[in-house]
Parts: C-alpha cells; sequence; structure tokens
C-alpha cells in the first residue's frame, strides 16, 4: 500500500513540508480550514488510531505540541485544535493516520464551531461510562 501521503513523503508529489525528522513529517493541508492548517503525518504507514503503536503515536504528538509552539510564536495564534478523524464514519478520507494541527486566530473566524449540543439523558451517558469503565479496568 502506498497513500497520498507517503507520495508526499517520498517527494514523489510535491507538498509545503514544514518539518521532518527519521520518523514523522509535518505539511501544510492542501484544503485549509485556517492558514497554517497543518497535518502531522508517521512515515511508517499506520491506518488510524486503532492501527498505530503507542511508540509511533508518542512521536508524532510530540511533533504536534512542537508545531502548536511555532504556530503560537511565529502566527500569533493563541489556540489550536488538535483534530484526529479514525474511519470513514469519523469522515476520514486519507487512510494513512495524521494528526490536524488547526490554528485559531479568533474563535468567531473560519466559520469552525462547535457541533450542537447532543440530546442525551443521564442514563444513557452512565450506561456508556459504566461499559467503558469495564473495558479500561
Ligand atoms: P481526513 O478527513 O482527516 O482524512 O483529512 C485528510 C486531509 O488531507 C484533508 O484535510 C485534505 O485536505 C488533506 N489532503 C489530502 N490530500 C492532500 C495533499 N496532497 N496535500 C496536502 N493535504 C492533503
Amino acid at each position: 500500500m502506498s497513500t497520498i501521503f507517503t507520495k508526499i513523503i517520498n517527494r514523489e508529489i510535491p507538498a509545503n513540508i514544514i518539518y521532518e525528522d527519521s520518523d514523522v513529517v509535518a505539511f501544510l493541508d492542501a484544503d485549509p480550514a485556517t492558514p497554517g492548517h497543518t497535518l502531522v503525518v508517521p512515515k511508517q504507514e499506520f491506518k488510524d488510531i486503532f492501527e498505530v503503536t503507542p511508540e509511533v503515536l508518542n512521536k508524532v504528538m510530540a511533533v504536534v505540541q512542537k508545531i502548536a509552539h511555532a504556530m503560537k510564536d511565529t502566527l500569533g495564534v493563541t489556540g489550536v485544535n488538535i483534530v484526529n478523524n479514525s474511519g470513514e464514519v469519523a469522515l476520514q478520507t486519507v487512510f494513512h493516520l495524521h494528526i490536524h494541527v488547526i490554528p485559531r486566530y479568533d474563535r468567531n473566524e473560519y466559520g469552525y464551531k462547535r457541533p450542537p449540543k447532543l440530546d442525551i439523558t443521564n442514563e444513557e451517558t452512565i450506561i456508556i461510562s459504566k461499559k467503558l469503565q469495564k473495558a479500561l479496568s
């Protein structure tokens, strides 16, 4: 398998690469939500959050933090959104794990909004909480 992001990593297709080390690459998103929207990607191909190893994920997240600091220091942003879409149901479109780092310049700018408030009962929340607690114990 060779994803579009592997092609970027191998310089087979162009991208605005802003950071690279032996395990991780970061480049600007071709269809940015805000100016500077960056994708942080492990060089090794993992489909999503379910497949990536904790070791590689740690390396990716360390770079995510580096990028966030660089955005704060140079772009004048005061906040970032860190997003990962895993699975088609979560609107993942490129099946090579990536973390979006989206600089936020102003909370009302660029139409990036929280989803509407969820209609969920306390009982439903408790059932979900118990299932997850059990799986994690
Ligand atoms: P996702 O929906 O989380 O899988 O996000 C995939 C992201 O990859 C989208 O935001 C796209 O705009 C971005 N993308 C797709 N192809 C390229 C490319 N060739 N260079 C840079 N970003 C890309």
